[in-house]
């Protein structure tokens, strides 16, 4: 836990150039750098169930109904220390539950301190059901935390107020995109679902109308957790709308990400420094570049440190991986080819362009692909819209920048094709990252064109540095080796 006693000069980081969305190339220099530390990260499972890691009854049964079995290895090694206000610094590979690690870790600390766990209810009061049906919930009690202000109350929007006390944020979580915050706030929500008596969750980010959140903030109240884009955020700390004066816990989702962009970077140091220093500071990537690494552990103090010493940890081996030369003329024919070929789910292809991602979304649904696509400039509420419709399979195929390239859990999701290679060995593995999500089968296949020594460079760092196999496409895949069986 980050603490007042030592002396944490957040000004000595230093700011990066803001890059576009399209471009990952600039990257490349820290494509070898994720060599770090321990093995770790397989989606083998260790001994642990969610009920060894002491888990009050509501996140509990929030599990079950999820379908949830068991603790993945990085949720079995970091959940403990989440539970209990450590700081974590947290490098897994793609899709192995990192999200529910600072999910449960936050909303457990949260409704044992507000003392609405009817695991806590001896010290909080009597019990009662909440709205929501549970019978494990009880009736929250008072906070004693005068910096904290909640009022344990507040009804799920947090709409009402207790002892003229301001009920104030208790947590803040940060990520890259907007379909992310969506996403984590989506998680947020699930495993909430049996303290939403107690537990507000409010999720901000761009291209929206801020005076609407201004009006949700003043309406509802503070949210017990903000989840957020560092600029919408940061616009609505610093206009005093978001008080985050009493944060315990301060999450960062694909911390490398967040905090290599110059503009990103410098918002969260100052919605960072609008809260106390004494807080639980979590941060979580696939890919941690060694600078990146020592820009993180400045937010922290004595983190528990899981990282990847061994980058073919970093993908999922029940994913197969493959990459074909081709010419640029010769792409569009050899992805229709394998759309018909192949059995999928769901399938997302990746593109370096905004204006590729609408030709090859128009062409696809020509030849009657249900296809959809996405980029950044695309307007917010159809940007969100036609996440949530990928999300909910209403769409078959994803035609996206790398803007979906990290961090999103679509789990139909069984074939990634890079149509455009990746610009580099990070963005790669988090593209291929997006099937196979926790050790469920997937098929990756890359397009690397002609003559383009940058994108041979990236596909052979991947083979040689990184150690993955990724052999030329054969003539024949078998189904069998990227088709789960229930699917
Ligand atoms: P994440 O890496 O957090 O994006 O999670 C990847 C996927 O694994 C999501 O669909 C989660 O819902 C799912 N997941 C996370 N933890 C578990 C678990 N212990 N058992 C089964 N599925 C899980």
């Amino acid at each position: 836990m980050a603490n007042d006693t030592e002396e944490f000069n957040i000004d000595a980081l230093a700011d990066y150039e803001e890059e576009g969305e399209g471009n990952d190339k600039n990257k490349q220099k820290n494509g070898d750098a994720t060599t770090t530390s321990k093995p770790g990260g397989q989606t083998a499972f260790l001994n642990t169930t969610f009920r060894d890691l002491l888990l009050i009854p509501e996140l509990l049964r929030a599990i079950v109904d999820s379908g949830f079995e068991l603790p993945s290895t990085v949720q079995s090694k970091a959940l403990p220390a989440a539970l209990i206000g450590t700081d974590i610094l947290c490098q897994a590979k793609a899709g192995t539950g990192k999200t529910a690690i600072f999910v449960l870790g936050v909303l457990q600390q949260l409704s044992t301190f507000k003392g609405t766990s009817s695991s806590s209810s001896s010290s909080s009061g009597s019990s009662s059901s909440s709205s929501s049906g549970s019978s494990s919930s009880s009736k929250p009690s008072e906070s004693k935390d005068s910096n904290n202000g909640s009022n344990s109350k507040d009804s799920k929007e947090g709409n009402s107020s207790n002892n003229n006390k301001e009920k104030l944020v208790s947590c803040v979580v940060l990520c890259h995109n907007r379909e992310l915050a969506y996403q984590i706030y989506d998680e947020f929500n699930r495993f909430s679902k049996y303290l939403q008596d107690s537990v507000s969750v409010g999720v901000f980010f761009g291209g929206t109308k801020s005076q609407a959140d201004r009006d949700r903030l003043k309406n509802d109240g503070q949210p017990d957790i903000v989840i957020g884009t560092p600029g919408r955020t940061l616009q609505l700390v610093k206009e005093n709308c978001l008080k985050l004066s009493a944060v315990k816990y301060f999450v960062i989702d694909e911390c490398d990400q967040v905090l290599e962009q110059l503009g990103m970077r410098s918002d969260v140091q100052r919605i960072f420094k609008s809260t106390p220093r004494a807080k639980q500071v979590m941060m979580f990537s696939a890919t941690l570049s060694k600078e990146l690494k020592g820009v993180c552990s400045k937010f922290m103090r004595s983190p528990l440190e899981i990282v990847v010493e061994d980058q073919k940890s970093l993908v999922v081996s029940t994913l197969n991986q493959y990459a074909v030369e081709l010419k640029e003329e010769e792409k569009t024919r050899k992805l229709l080819e394998l759309l018909d070929e192949l059995e999928f789910n769901q399938v997302m292809i990746f593109v370096s362009s905004q204006a590729r991602a609408e030709a090859l979304d128009t062409l696809l649904k020509e030849q009657a692909f249900p296809s959809v696509s996405m980029w950044g400039k695309l307007d917010q509420v159809e940007r969100i819209k036609r996440f949530k419709e990928f999300k909910d399979f209403k769409h078959r195929v994803m035609v996206s920048t790398n803007m979906l390239g990290r961090g999103i859990d679509v789990v139909r999701v069984n074939v990634v094709i890079n149509y455009d290679m990746a610009g580099s060995v990070e963005m790669y593995l988090h593209r291929v990252g997006r099937a196979g999500r926790f050790s469920t089968k997937g098929l990756a296949i890359s397009f690397v064109r002609v003559g383009d020594e940058e994108e041979k460079g990236v596909l052979e760092k991947v083979r040689k540095t990184c150690g993955i196999a990724v052999p030329d496409l054969p003539n024949k895949i078998d189904p069998n080796s990227y088709m789960n069986k229930n699917n």
